[in-house]
């Protein structure tokens, strides 16, 4: 037996759960969900299975279910048990909860109530990818998931282009390629890394430029859980950007807007900025 049962104070536990390997739920996490009053899961079955695969006994206690699409009565009952002075622990479907998982409304509520909101850490696809990529850690800039439609992930990207941090994307295999490639046309040339079913067998960091990442998954389409790590623009430092260039060469491939949006995100260069050079270009021909 791995766990030990505690008297918790009343309040809301976000317990990490494992990425991919069981075994890597910590012993804190486990005396949590051995202890709480009441456990709380985005998915009953998934807590379920890892706690009997920890032999952590339910033992009557209630298991009720929190996820992003569930009624405000399901935070109300939480916020109620806290107050009427219970432990409850959250756990989301993997890793850690509100980290691209639900928990936000719930942490919120509890907050407002004057609970107790704490954690048993643990792992996260985020922490577990920028340690073993290799990319800058200095600044680190964490996007989740981007829009599944192309022109709004492209605005998006744009967006991030301005940010002089390691980029950090989640992303469905079926989108990887795509995402990638988007990125490469809007950001430019960067370093990359493309991190997969981290913890788990197949565990495998790729590096490469965007460009290259995104040609290389297009013609294997990754399987399994993805994180995009993204270095910051290579340009920058003492180096003259060459603005004039970049959009003369853009203008003659895409609209003026889809130039602005592609230079600014490669450049890392504010889009007001890039957008009156551009109208200035094109009036001069
Ligand atoms: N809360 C989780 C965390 O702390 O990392 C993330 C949950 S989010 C719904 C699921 C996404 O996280 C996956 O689509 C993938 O991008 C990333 N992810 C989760 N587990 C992973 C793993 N073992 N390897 C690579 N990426 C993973």
């Amino acid at each position: 037996m791995n766990w030990n049962r505690q008297t918790l104070a009343p309040g809301l536990y976000l317990v990490a759960t494992p990425i991919g390997t069981a075994r890597d739920i910590t012993l804190r996490a486990l005396d949590v969900l051995a202890s709480a009053d009441v456990l709380v899961a985005e998915d009953t079955r998934t807590l379920r299975k890892l706690m009997d695969l920890h032999a952590v006994p339910l033992e009557g206690r209630p298991l009720w279910s929190y996820h992003d699409h569930s009624r405000t009565g399901d935070v109300r009952r939480v916020v109620e048990a806290i107050s009427a002075g219970q432990s409850a622990a959250y756990a989301s479907e993997a890793g850690t909860p509100l980290i691209a998982d639900p928990g936000y409304e719930l942490v919120g509520a509890v907050r407002e109530a004057g609970g107790l909101v704490t954690s048993a850490p643990g792992p996260s696809a985020l922490a577990t990818a920028l340690s073993i990529a290799g990319l800058p850690t200095d600044a680190v800039h964490f996007a989740g998931f981007l829009q599944a439609s192309r022109q709004a992930r492209r605005a998006a990207l744009a967006e991030l282009g301005q940010i002089a941090a390691t980029l950090v994307l989640y992303e469905s295999p079926k989108r990887v390629s795509a995402c990638l490639a988007d990125a490469s046309e809007v950001l430019g040339t960067r370093h990359a890394a493309l991190a997969r079913e981290l913890t788990k067998r197949f565990e495998e960091v790729r590096h490469g430029t965007l460009a290259e990442l995104a040609a290389a998954t297009a013609e294997t389409p990754p399987k399994g859980e993805c994180v995009i790590l993204i270095d910051r623009s290579i340009q920058g430092g003492t180096e003259e950007v060459d603005l004039d260039g970049a959009l003369q060469d853009a203008l003659t491939k895409m609209s003026l807007k889809e130039a602005v949006t592609a230079v600014s995100g490669a450049l890392g260069l504010p889009r007001r900025k890039v957008y009156q050079r551009a109208l200035d270009l094109k009036s001069s021909g």
